[in-house]
Parts: structure tokens; sequence; C-alpha cells
């Protein structure tokens, strides 16, 4: 590392899911890795998307977001969400969930206040806790339910927790939160007066029958919860960068204030093409469900019959596999030769915890064409006679450092 650079750039390792698909590209492997779908946005927003560069909607936009994706997403959130939202106030439109997850802890988490983290976890939230000179505390949900310990959250928040982290659907593990685990969140929060800031990025792809609850909507919780989603993975449009941060105006005032300092504001044209994507019938998501949820079940017919146990996600395009059987010295090992002798990618489990303690799980993406989820299957299924001959491991998924 330069002599030059400062100190926070080593407080975490670099993303191990964006280095997974470098390593997919290079070793032509299918990649499952980073959780992006191969296809398009729907026709009707591309079409949007080309209009609006057309109709010169190429310079800024106002720096909370152009004013009919908010008015679009008041009307959203209203109907799906139950969420009233002022979109003049109480909204800000940031580079894609990223950056609304990274301006929301830094609008808020002071150096040494305590930031409740439920693991597995999306990798960004630690990095942006550290950032903001925030401490994580973790609370593990346990697989195969990723249940909340009710003990275990309760024993995580302390006079000084200023924040608890919800990704609700969760990545990579699918959870969906259910109505009792929020309520008991909400009952902390309220006791210890605590923020929520929840990632909501795949509350559209929940499958079973399930509902996906804004813990926002629950009594008490609006003026204490940031509640952040985006269009990237509903229209599958990860390349826009356009998502948001909704919530009480005086809670939202520090989001906005960094976003204008951080990125001014988020692509105008796209943002223009979102409050289209938006306006969708309720078709449209019964249609994505449906979508994934055939994908969903190939990935779990491919695992069983390569011999994987898996969680069976609730939500998301994620599933998380047990490589225990297979007799490899961890997750990083694993993935190595899943990369480079079989040809598939997917992301060592350990990049979800903190300190990578827990090591013996993999994950598989599946927001993949039909074709390609069946080209992996067929590479998966050499797998067992692959195992004897793992050639040397080419060591570029670097042991994971500590944050
Ligand atoms: N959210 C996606 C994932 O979990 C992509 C994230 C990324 O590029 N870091 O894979």
């Amino acid at each position: 590392m330069s002599k030059y650079l400062a100190s926070r750039v080593g407080y975490f390792p670099e993303s191990v899911i964006r280095l997974m698909s470098q390593l997919a590209a290079k070793y032509g492997a299918v990649n499952l890795a980073q959780g992006s779908p191969d296809f398009n946005p729907p026709s009707e927003v591309l079409e949007a998307a080309k209009q609006a560069l057309d109709a010169g909607y190429n310079q800024y936009a106002i720096a909370w977001g152009s004013p009919r994706l908010r008015q679009a997403l008041a009307e959203r959130v209203r109907k799906y969400n139950n969420i009233e939202i002022d979109p003049e106030t109480e909204v800000v439109v940031t580079c894609g969930t990223t950056e609304g997850m990274v301006a929301s802890i830094l609008s808020l988490v002071e150096p040494g206040e305590e930031v409740v983290v439920f693991e597995p976890f999306y990798e960004n939230y630690v990095p942006d806790t550290l950032l903001a000179g925030g401490v994580p505390r973790f609370v593990e949900l346990k697989p195969p339910s990723f249940a909340v310990d009710e003990e275990e959250l309760k024993n995580a928040f302390t006079n000084k927790t200023k924040l608890v982290i919800l990704n609700n659907p969760n990545n990579p593990s699918g959870k969906v939160f259910t109505y009792e685990e929020l309520k008991l969140i909400r009952d902390l929060c309220v006791d210890y007066d605590v923020i929520a800031i929840v990632d909501e990025v795949y509350e559209y792809i929940v499958y079973d029958g399930l509902r996906h609850i804004s813990l926002a909507s629950l009594d008490g919780m609006f003026e204490r919860t940031l509640t952040i989603s985006g269009i990237s993975k509903t229209y599958n449009a990860t390349g826009w960068r356009v998502g948001w941060v909704i919530g009480e105006q005086a809670l939202l005032e520090g989001v906005k204030k960094i976003h204008e300092f951080l990125t001014v504001g988020a692509p105008n044209p796209l943002q223009e093409a979102a409050a289209t994507a938006l306006s969708l019938p309720d078709e449209y998501y019964r249609w994505l469900v449906e979508q994934y949820d055939k994908r969903r079940m190939i990935m779990l017919r491919i695992l069983e019959e390569t011999g994987f146990k898996y969680y069976k996600p609730q939500a998301a395009y994620y599933v998380l596999a047990d490589i225990t059987g297979f007799g490899f010295e961890d997750d990083n090992a694993f993935a190595e030769f899943l990369v480079k002798d079989v040809g598939v990618a997917v992301v060592p489990g350990s990049s979800f915890y903190h300190d990578c303690w827990r090591k013996d799980m993999v994950r598989f993406q599946f927001a993949r064409h039909l074709e390609i989820l069946e080209e992996a299957g067929k590479r998966l299924a050499r797998l067992s006679s692959l195992r004897g001959q793992a050639s040397q491991r080419c060591g570029e998924l670097a042991e994971c450092r500590k944050p």
C-alpha cells in the first residue's frame, strides 16, 4: 500500500464480489457471483431512457431527484410499502442504493457510536460503518432458518447504539424478516432511541406468497427509519445507478447534504426512465417474481443434483450452499477450484461474515438466462470427478484480511 494513502483505506479489504467477476472473466467461467442480471430492463423503460436523452434531460437534475421520479416514488411506496411521504421533502434520489447507504451512515454515525449489523450481511455495510468511524456489532442470523435470535439481538443494543442496519429481504440468505421480528427490532429501536436503516432493494423479489413488510410502516418507525431502495434489481438496471433514500425530512437532511457533495445527483435521463419503471402495472411485479422463481427452482435442482446442501431462499436471487461435504480447506479454496477447474464463479460465503469467521458456504446467484443456468449445471455436474485433481490454488482470491 502506498505510504500516501490515508489510513481509512486500510480499514477494509477490496470487494470479494467484484473480484469474483474479474476471475470469472479471466477463466471463462459462468458468472454466478456478482448479483446482476444478464437481461435488460423492460422495453418501455429502455424506450423512456432513449426519449429522455433526446428530450434534453442531459444536465443535472435537481440534486435530490427529478420531480417526476419523486412523485412516482411517493405513489409507489404508498401503495406497496404502506409508507406516506411528501415527494418534495422526504426523498433523496442517489446513485444507486450504494450511495444511499454510505450517505445515510455518514450522516448519522459519530465516531465511536455502535451500529448493529445482522450477518450474513451485504458487504458494503461494514466498510460504510468504518468510514464513518462507527463500531459494528454483529448479530448472527443462523442457518438454516436465519431467524432473529431475540436474546442475541437484545444483547447487541447498548447505550452506545446509534443505528441498526437491516437488509430486508436479506442478501445473501434470501431471508424475509417476519412481522414479529420487525416488531422486536422496532421495540428495541424505541427503547434505546436508535435509528434504523433498511436496505429494501430486493423488496419485489419474494417467493412462496410471502410478504415483504417495510420496517418504516410499523407504528412509531417512520420517524426513526431511513428506507433505501432502487431500480437495480426490480427493473434489471444495476448499471444505471438510480436509488433513493426515504425518511422524515429532519432525519433525511444529512443525507441530502452529503449526497450533494458526493455526487451532485443521479443520472438525469435515467431518473426519467426510472419514473416510467415505477409506474409499470402490478402485472409486471407478478411476472418478475414468476421469472425469478423459475430460475430459483432450476438453481436448486442443479445444486441438489450436484450434491450440495443448500438453504432455500425466500427472496432475492441468491442461494447459500453448504460446501463441507466436498473436502476443501475453506470457502476460498472451494471458490478458486470452482472458477478455475469447474468453470463456475460463485462468492465465498466468508465475505458476508465479520473477520470472515464462517467459511462453510458459497453464494450462487441465479439472475441468468435459463440456458446459462443449464450450462452452469453441466459444468457443476463434473465437480465430483474433478475434485481429486484440483489445480494449484491461483491465490488471486486473497485470504480475507481483517477489516
Ligand atoms: N448486490 C450485488 C451482489 O450482492 C452486486 C454488488 C456488487 O457489485 N458489490 O452481488
